[in-house]
Order: structure tokens, then C-alpha cells, then sequence
């Protein structure tokens, strides 16, 4: 299993990788079976990884599926938000619906109430009549009102437990949009922001994607070992959050590289951006407190291209992709803005997930 699994660095070729490791675990060549594997192989859950290198030479579909439910959520996650969507409009029309009710029972009421008082003013002979009608039917008003309010009490109790499961919902689009060890947005957030991108047209020129890889992290974890590697890849994480505004999406894409979608922002600010993030990184101390080891200098090489300067969601990607193999093939450390000269280089480098 590990040898299954262990060519992943050695070459680029990710479709291939995972073609051989599930035909030399013997496991069957089913479309869950990929997902699961295509999963391990962008490195986007560490425990993913452990857990499937775990399992031993004859692994059984139940031991693959166990995994796949505990770590996958892509086929569920659709299904529960259209749940989610479902019940949050349900619940928003049905409380509208009481409100209307309520308040036009009350209207009624007040009008009765009124018209009682400007009756009982005039003392004529009908008047007793006129009262006493009034007085039932303000009697049935306020039956009705209290049936009323019985239900509005009731739906909200309801509506109590709806927001309930609405609140579970949104906890787990939460989590299976999250990577866990860095508490970024995952990859198939990252996927779902991308597409989203290209439907506001008007704010393409000011739309970039950035994408950022750690320089030569292979040695640091081939130094320091893995643990200390996946702490180093959560204080990155961290330093790049908290060099970007709070609104702005940062994901870890993937094993050691981020994406972060800049919005409303010129080129020449989303490079004042990437350099703000890059610099705070070159400069932080990577200093393990108890015994006094650096780690450090850890340095990310960023690439970013505007979307105004691609037709679709992959085309960005490319090129943001292609900006940053220069920042690497330039010396790492730094960042480059896609130009169009640029355009077919990517297509030769080895440490992309993406291949054209
Ligand atoms: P470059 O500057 O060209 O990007 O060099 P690099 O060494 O960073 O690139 P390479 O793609 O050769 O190596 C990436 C390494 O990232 C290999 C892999 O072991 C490590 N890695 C990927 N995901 C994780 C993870 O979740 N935790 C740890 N500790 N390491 C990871
Ligand atoms: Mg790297
Ligand atoms: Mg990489």
C-alpha cells in the first residue's frame, strides 16, 4: 500500500498514479475507488492519506467505503444543501405566512373594538341589539385570535427546531468545505469559488487568483519529518489569513500550495497584496520554542493572473498556474504576474495537479 502510494512525488503525472495504485491494491476499478484515491493523491487530508496507507494488502470494498463516508462528503454534501436550501425556504414563507395571519386577525379585532365603542356612545333603542351582536362576534374574534396565537406559539416551536437543523447544516457545509489541519477552505471549496468567479462579468479586471506553493518543502519535511512539516504548513496557513483582509477566500488547494481569490483589487494591488503575504512569511521566525531548532526561513513562491484575462474557470487557473512556475523557475520566493508570453510553459512542469 505505501509503495502503491508512494510515487506521488516522483512524478506529475497524477491520473497515472492513481490508475496504478488501484490496480496494484487490487482494488476495484470503480468510480468511488478513484474519487477516494484522487482525494489521497492531492494530499488535501493528511489523516485521509494515513488512514488509506493503513490498510492492508487485501483491502475489502467495506474498508474503502468506511473511508470514503468518513472523509468524502462531495456525493451527501449535495444532497444536503438542497436539503438546506429546501428548509431554509419553507421555514422562511411558513413564519411569513403566520406573521400576515396574526396581523390581520389583529386588525380585525381593533376594528370590532371600535366600531363597539362608537355605538355604545349612542343611546338609541337598537343600541342594546347592536352591542350585544358586537359583543359575541368580539367574543369569536377573540377565540379566533387565541386559536391564533396557539398556532403562531406552536410553528414557532417549529421553526425553533428547523433552525436547529439549519444551524446543523450550516456546521457541516462547514466542515466539509474546511481542511482540517489548516482550518482553511478545502479544494472543493476552492473548486466552487472558482466557478462562481466568471459570473460577475462586470468584476473580472478587478478579480485575481493567486496562487502560492512553499519553496522547496520537500526538504524541510525530509529534515524535520512529517509532524513538524504539517505544523509548518498550518502557521503558513495562518500567516496568509491574517495578511488578507477577512473577507478575502484563501484555501489550501492542495499538499503545500494555496489559492487566494482577490476581489475588487487592481493588478497592481493584488501584487501589493501577494507581496505583503510573501514578505510576512520571509521574515517570520519558524522557531520551535522548547528546543530552540529554526526551521526557518519558510518562503512561498506566488503566481496570480486576472480573471478579465481568461475565458473560464480552468483557463485562470492555467495561468495563474503558469505566473507562478516562473516565480519558481525565477529563484522562489517572489511573485509573478501572468503575462502572455507565458502561456505554454506550464504546460512542461512536473509539480502541477493540474495538467493541460
Ligand atoms: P518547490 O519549491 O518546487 O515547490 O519544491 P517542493 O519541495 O516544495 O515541491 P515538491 O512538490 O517536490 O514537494 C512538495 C512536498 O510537500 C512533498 C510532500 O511530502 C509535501 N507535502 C504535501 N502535503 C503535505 C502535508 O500535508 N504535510 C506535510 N508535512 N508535507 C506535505
Ligand atoms: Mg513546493
Ligand atoms: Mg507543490
Amino acid at each position: 500500500m505505501t509503495t502503491a502510494m508512494a510515487p506521488k512525488t516522483q512524478s506529475g503525472d497524477i491520473i497515472g498514479q492513481i490508475i496504478y495504485a488501484v490496480r496494484s491494491m487490487g482494488v476495484a476499478p470503480i468510480p468511488r475507488n478513484y474519487q477516494l484515491f484522487y482525494e489521497a493523491y492531492i494530499g488535501s487530508n493528511p489523516e485521509l492519506i494515513r488512514d488509506l496507507a493503513a490498510l492492508g494488502s487485501r483491502t475489502t470494498q467495506e474498508e474503502l467505503d468506511a473511508i470514503s463516508s468518513r472523509y468524502i462528503a462531495t456525493g451527501q454534501s449535495a444532497v444536503i444543501e438542497r436539503a438546506h436550501d429546501r428548509l431554509a425556504t419553507e421555514l422562511d414563507a411558513l413564519l411569513k405566512l403566520l406573521r400576515q395571519e396574526q396581523a390581520s386577525l389583529e386588525s380585525y379585532n381593533r376594528l370590532l373594538g371600535e366600531t363597539a365603542s362608537r355605538i355604545n356612545s349612542k343611546s338609541n333603542f337598537s343600541s342594546e341589539l347592536i352591542r350585544n351582536a358586537i359583543t359575541l362576534l368580539t367574543e369569536a374574534t377573540g377565540d379566533t385570535m387565541a386559536h391564533g396565537e396557539k398556532t403562531v406559539g406552536t410553528m414557532t416551536e417549529r421553526s425553533h427546531e428547523m433552525d436547529q437543523v439549519r444551524k446543523e447544516l450550516d456546521e457541516y457545509k462547514r466542515i466539509a468545505n474546511t481542511d482540517s489541519l489548516t482550518r482553511l477552505s478545502n479544494r472543493r471549496a476552492f473548486d466552487e469559488k472558482l466557478a462562481a468567479i466568471f459570473d460577475d462579468q462586470a468584476a473580472l479586471p478587478v478579480t485575481g487568483l493567486v496562487l502560492a506553493d512553499i519553496d522547496n518543502f520537500k526538504k524541510i519535511n525530509d529534515s524535520y519529518g512529517h509532524p513538524v512539516g504539517d505544523k509548518i504548513l498550518a502557521t503558513v496557513a495562518s500567516v496568509i489569513r491574517s495578511n488578507v483582509r477577512k473577507e478575502v477566500f484563501v484555501a489550501r488547494t492542495g499538499g503545500e500550495e494555496f489559492a487566494i481569490v482577490v476581489e475588487g483589487n487592481t493588478p497592481d494591488e493584488v501584487m501589493i497584496i501577494c507581496e505583503r503575504v510573501r514578505r510576512a512569511l520571509e521574515t517570520r521566525a519558524f522557531r520551535n520554542s522548547r528546543t530552540g531548532i529554526n526551521y526557518g526561513p519558510v518562503t512561498i513562491s506566488l503566481g496570480f493572473a486576472m480573471a478579465s484575462h481568461a475565458g473560464d474557470p480552468g483557463e485562470l487557473y492555467a495561468k495563474a498556474d503558469s505566473a507562478l512556475y516562473h516565480a519558481k523557475n525565477n529563484g522562489r520566493n517572489r511573485t509573478v504576474c501572468y503575462e502572455d508570453s507565458m502561456k505554454r510553459d506550464y504546460v512542461t512542469k512536473s509539480w502541477l495537479i493540474y495538467k493541460k
